[in-house]
């Protein structure tokens, strides 16, 4: 893998590229959709396809979607939504006993969360890949009919042995030479239940020579007596993936098949299938195609399904939404935001080579969409007492502080000052450091959208820690007012009132793993995780911010962007979740 990355923009993108070619060339303009999947004479009944193009996306819902999925997702949605085409949410839960309708639930609710849809008043294009079983069945006895499928009957270990090496080439199963008229009886048999598991197997006819060998004879059917969510117990062989997805991809009309770049040598597979089947005419051309690309990967995170899963089990996590985690429900509980997401997948772009994506620019991408969104609030994370001496004892008066320095139309709030205030233990020092422009005895600052105030001292516990600072106030320096500018001061703290501010709790998170890349070299990446990666505090907020609801965000001022969890808070008693800093502290080869 490459070192860390930051790539310029806009990134360079090849699929797009051969997006806009096809649709120059109007490869896809005579298609026709009769509105839902289809073999090809069902859809030479249709009208022409008002969608341009037709990319999909195909979870298996066996799990949660991460970020890597959500590159895949911006991708497929985003090709679709910018040259005028469709992309179908389709669960491919062609695997019996695997996929749970949790996560089915969870899928759609993070894709749209992302922003995408599948559905509009004249297609909805969400589909389960196991209401495909029966035009696979067709599809696979077309195969056999035509002479490009047998029924093998050696053992897993006898087709694994007899496959060959990347040098060798493969030796040809005893049972390769059947009639068609005994494969066809046996494929029967076996869809009729009549043999047990890993009997036979039904194995594509391609050649036990080629240099590529997933051309060797792949296997396409297996027997599997098991029961399906979805059909139950009425078939008792599935198909191979590699078999399944083509057909899906056909099926629906899909012209740009994009996935991962392992499935490359998968490639010329399902070219071979597709053109054994319209050869038969059991689908029209043009056919979907195939392109591949580089996965994302990220530092300090882990994004494989299976390191995951250990994080969840193990205990490591507090659930697949902890907001460490880079799933999209973490992500959301986290308080991350969509476009920021989107923004992400627009500038790394898309390519075929392997690359680790910096975390810093995930999260430079976060800091630029909520700075643009996100209302301002204040908050004091590790407070300490400001008494302002001169300032009337029992009063209160109301400082204006904008909600958003760059949009007005956000309006204004009211900040109540008055004689007892909490400010940021780190605002004030003793004694200073050449250059520290904030409190110290004899120092004057601003507090923003206040006064400015001259520090007087400080008092201190037994063991020696500051508890209250003393200032007093410069009453004509009030912000707003033709006297602030009077007395210059180049520091400018926040405060809150102590009588009218909100205890809250707040998560401030870190990495969850302290190395780039978790588990490099083989050892067990569960060694490389943070030990620190929250820290829980108590902190003191605006009044009002008591009523924020559950996912609601906000910034607070010098601290980052803080979004209300939404499993922990309680009606008047929110907790905050620090979604990202204001500035990157990582540094940029983080
Ligand atoms: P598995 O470990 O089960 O193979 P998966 O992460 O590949 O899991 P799928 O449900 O098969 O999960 O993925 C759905 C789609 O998301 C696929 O098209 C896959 O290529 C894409 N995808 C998965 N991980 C990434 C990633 N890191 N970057 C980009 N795309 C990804
Ligand atoms: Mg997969």
């Amino acid at each position: 893998m490459n070192k860390p990355s930051a790539p310029s923009l806009p990134a360079a993108h090849f699929i797009r590229a051969i997006v806009e070619a096809d649709l120059k060339e109007g490869r896809y303009a005579t298609r026709r959709w009769r509105g839902t999947p289809g073999l090809g004479e069902e859809q030479a009944r249709g009208n022409l396809d008002t969608a341009r193009i037709r990319t999909r996306f195909p979870p298996e819902p066996n799990g949660y979607l991460h970020f890597g999925h959500a590159k895949s997702i911006c991708l497929n949605f985003g090709l679709a939504r910018q040259f005028g085409g469709r992309c179908h949410l389709r669960f491919d839960d062609t695997n019996p006993e695997k996929e749970e309708t949790e996560y089915a639930r969870s899928i759609i609710d993070a894709v749209r969360w992302l922003g995408f849809d599948w559905e509009d008043s004249r297609e909805n294009n969400l589909y389960y890949a196991s209401n495909y079983f029966d035009a696979m069945l067709v599809c696979a006895e077309y195969l056999v009919s035509a002479g490009h499928a047998y029924v093998d009957s050696q053992s897993a270990e006898a087709i694994r042995d007899s496959r060959g090496t990347l040098v060798e080439p493969g030796k040809d199963s005893p049972y390769r030479a059947r009639s068609i008229a005994e494969n066809s009886a046996l494929f029967k048999r076996m869809q009729a239940g009549e043999f047990p598991d890993g009997a036979h197997v039904l194995r594509a006819k391609i050649d036990m020579a080629s240099p590529n060998i997933n051309l060797r004879d792949p296997v396409i059917y297996r027997i599997r007596h098991a029961e399906h969510h979805n059909t139950g117990s009425r078939f008792c062989v599935y198909p191979m993936y590699t078999f399944a997805h083509p057909i899906e991809d056909a099926l629906e009309n899909i012209t740009h098949s994009i996935c991962t770049l392992e499935f490359e040598d998968q490639r010329p597979f399902y070219d071979w299938l597709l053109e054994r089947l319209a050869e038969g005419g059991l689908f029209l051309r043009p056919l979907p195609r195939q392109y591949e690309f580089s996965r994302l990967n990220l530092t300090y995170v882990a994004l494989s399904k299976r390191k995951l899963i250990q994080l969840v089990e193990e205990g490591k996590v507090t659930g697949w939404d902890d907001p460490r985690m880079p799933t999209l429900v973490g992500a959301r509980r986290r308080g991350y935001a969509p476009e920021g997401f989107r923004l992400l997948m627009e500038r790394i772009g898309v390519s075929k080579s392997d690359s680790l994506i910096s975390y810093s620019l995930l999260e430079d991408c976060m800091r630029e969409v909520m700075n643009e969104t996100d209302e301002r609030r204040v908050a004091v994370l590790d407070p300490i007492r400001l008494v302002v001496s001169n300032y009337p004892e029992g009063q209160s008066e109301d400082c204006e502080a904008p909600n958003h320095p760059l949009r007005p139309e956000l309006g204004k709030r009211l900040l109540p000052f008055g004689r007892e205030l909490w400010i940021e233990r780190e605002d004030f020092r003793e004694v200073p450091d050449k250059g520290y422009h904030r409190l110290c005895p004899g120092g004057m600052a601003r507090l923003r959208y206040g006064f400015i105030v001259r520090c007087t001292g400080c008092e201190k516990d037994a063991a020696g820690q500051v508890k209250t600072v003393f200032c007093e106030y410069l009453p004509e320096t009030k912000s707003g007012t033709p006297g602030a500018d009077s007395v210059k001061v180049k520091g400018n703290l926040h405060w809150l009132s102590a009588r009218h501010s909100q205890a809250c709790l707040v998560r401030l998170y870190d990495r969850l793993f302290s190395v780039p890349n978790p588990g490099a070299d083989g050892h067990d990446f569960i060694e490389d995780m943070n030990p620190n990666s929250c820290r829980e505090i108590t902190a003191q907020v605006e009044a009002a911010l008591k009523d924020a609801l559950p996912g609601m965000r906000f910034q607070f001022e010098r601290h980052g962007y803080f979004a209300v969890d939404t499993q922990d808070s309680s009606a008047g008693a929110p907790v905050f979740n620090r979604a990202v800093t204001l500035k990157d502290s990582w540094g940029k080869s983080a």
